[in-house]
């Protein structure tokens, strides 16, 4: 049987960022990937935002590294070259009563540790984008956009530079604690029988996380949520962008509201929406879903146009927190939290896992460090 160091499962961004982490901490590295290339999970099927920090619990996982996240982005992707746009935000209240929620988000991103925020009336909004419709606004100026791909390609450069590995097509399909050598924590089996002997194993199956980690032997399942699937569907519209910064309306439940992104090529997108879903698998963009985007696209730009919106593509959140719940914090456990040593589950690294994905890295390898 062959014998590493670190066997992290799943090559997206939160799996390569983990990696890439503990590889430049001089660990032997092994990502295996059940996927034939990196990245074809949900860090392909998002809105590449690069989030501020203003949406979640203050002390959260989720706002903690999206802000320290972010930071180590932004210098990562200007050190690297990585295509990225510091293109700003505005969150718009479309009528007085969304005005209250407008305040409660200054609040929060302030808690966060978002320093930059603004709040504008109707009228200053519209003097920085002439089309839209709102009677007040928060401004972030450290929101942005990120190619994804290129983040993606630099984090497993840097982890094949620090002497790591990837092996694609080589899906996990259980793994059990190793009783006969004490330098090797558990043995992870992929679905071809192969069995890879390893001191840590990191779990980053994004939304197959939960399902995966019921098949590690010595694992109590009280530590293994449950998953659900929130899928949400874009719309890309046709011409040009209206907006030249990112447009959010007042988030409704499970997501952020469908809201317009600009890719980097100046693609304006809308969504994404909420849709619960039985499978991660369910990624077919549905057309008749595009009739209820005018109605809520069109409450903060009238313009719109009927027609102007085309089935674009689908991710799916990879929830741990089902229907009507409140959203689930981000749920990183080490064998402090499980007792499994060498062991760490990444469950529920939904939006801003892109965002936060250097972060995360930094924060597995501190809960290894602690034992
Ligand atoms: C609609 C949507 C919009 C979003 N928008 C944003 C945004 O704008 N900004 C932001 O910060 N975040 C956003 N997110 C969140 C972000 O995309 C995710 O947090 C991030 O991509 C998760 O990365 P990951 O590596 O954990 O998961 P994934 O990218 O899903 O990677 C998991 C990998 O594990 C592999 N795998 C699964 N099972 C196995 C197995 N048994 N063996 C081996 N490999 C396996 C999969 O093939 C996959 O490659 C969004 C998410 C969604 C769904």
């Amino acid at each position: 049987m062959d014998q590493v160091d670190v066997v992290v499962i799943g090559a997206g961004v939160v799996g390569l960022a983990v990696a890439r982490a503990l590889a430049l901490q001089g660990r032997e590295v092994v990502v295996v990937e059940a996927a034939d290339a990196i990245g074809t999970g949900t860090s392909s099927r998002n809105s590449e935002v690069i989030h501020a920090g203003l949406y979640y619990p203050p002390g959260s996982l989720k706002a903690r590294l999206c802000v320290q996240g972010r930071d180590l982005l932004y210098a990562y992707c200007a050190e690297r070259g990585i295509a990225h746009c510091r293109c700003g935000k505005l969150v718009v209240a479309t009528n007085e009563a969304q005005v209250a929620y407008l305040h409660g988000l200054l609040a929060k991103g302030a808690a966060n540790g978002v320093t930059d925020l603004a709040l504008l009336s109707g009228e200053q909004a519209r003097a920085l984008e002439p089309e839209l419709a709102c009677v007040a606004a928060v401004q972030s100026p450290s929101t942005g956009i990120v190619d994804s791909h290129g983040l993606m390609l630099a984090l497993l450069g840097d982890l094949e530079h620090a002497g790591g590995l990837l092996a694609l097509n080589s899906g996990v399909n259980r793994a059990f604690p190793s009783v006969k050598q004490s330098d090797v924590a558990m043995v992870v089996v992929a679905n071809d029988g192969t069995e890879l002997a390893a001191t840590t194993v990191i779990n980053a199956a994004g939304l197959y996380a939960p399902a995966l980690a019921r098949q590690f032997q010595g694992l109590d399942a009280r530590h293994v949520p449950p998953a659900f699937f929130a899928k949400g569907s874009y719309f890309t519209l046709s011409g040009r962008s209206p907006f030249g910064r990112l447009i959010y309306p007042v988030p409704e439940a499970a997501g952020l509201g469908v809201h317009l992104t600009i890719d980097l090529g100046g693609q304006a997108k809308f969504g994404p929406d909420v849709q619960w879903v039985g499978s991660p698998d369910d990624l077919v963009v549905d057309p008749s879903r595009g009739d209820a985007f005018y109605a809520e696209v069109r409450k903060y730009w009238p313009a719109l146009a009927d027609g102007a919106l085309a089935p674009g593509y689908a991710g799916i959140r990879p929830k741990i927190s089902g229907p009507g719940e409140a959203a689930a914090d981000f749920l990183i456990q080490g064998p402090a939290e499980h007792g499994v040593p060498g062991l760490v589950n990444l469950f529920g690294i939904e939006s801003p896992g892109l965002t936060s994905c250097l972060a995360i890295g930094a924060h597995v390898a501190g809960l290894l460090a602690a034992g």
